[in-house]
């Protein structure tokens, strides 16, 4: 699947389903979004290719965060511990499904609804399974 940043300078291409897609309320990505929570899809590092356009690349602390050079959309989230990159969820518009909320420990407010809340991340991503009661 090919997508592009909304001003179409970037483009990327995905070569597999997401491994998960959720909402991190993580503190990072409020302050570099400058909102409460943000979506993200994740998938293999290989399988996300930035096949043009210009790009730039910052990190807050240690977590590179891709955007684009031209629109400052922010495209892709490097996870090198777990050889994973995030797609900003919102590129994805709709086949974005999230099935979890991650980091809730950090959350600026509750999100209530039916998926599950985790403090921090699922064992799966290894985290601890620890869910916030909201
Ligand atoms: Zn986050
Ligand atoms: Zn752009």
């Amino acid at each position: 699947m090919e997508l592009t940043c909304p001003c179409k300078a970037v483009t990327l291409r995905i070569s597999s389903e997401p491994v998960a897609q959720f909402w991190c309320h993580c503190a990072d990505c409020q302050t570099v979004h400058g909102a409460a929570y943000v979506a993200e899809s994740i998938y293999p590092a290989g399988d996300v290719e930035i096949v043009s356009g210009d790009t730039t690349s910052f990190a807050l602390k240690t977590t590179p965060r891709i955007s684009c050079a031209t629109c400052g959309t922010r495209l892709v989230v490097e996870l090198p511990g777990i050889e994973m990159r995030a797609i900003n969820g919102y590129l994805l518009t709709d086949t974005f499904k999230p099935s979890l909320h991650i980091h809730c420990s950090e959350a600026v407010a509750p999100i209530r609804d039916n998926l599950p809340h985790y403090a921090t991340m699922p064992a799966a991503f290894g985290g601890d399974d620890r869910r916030v009661d909201w």
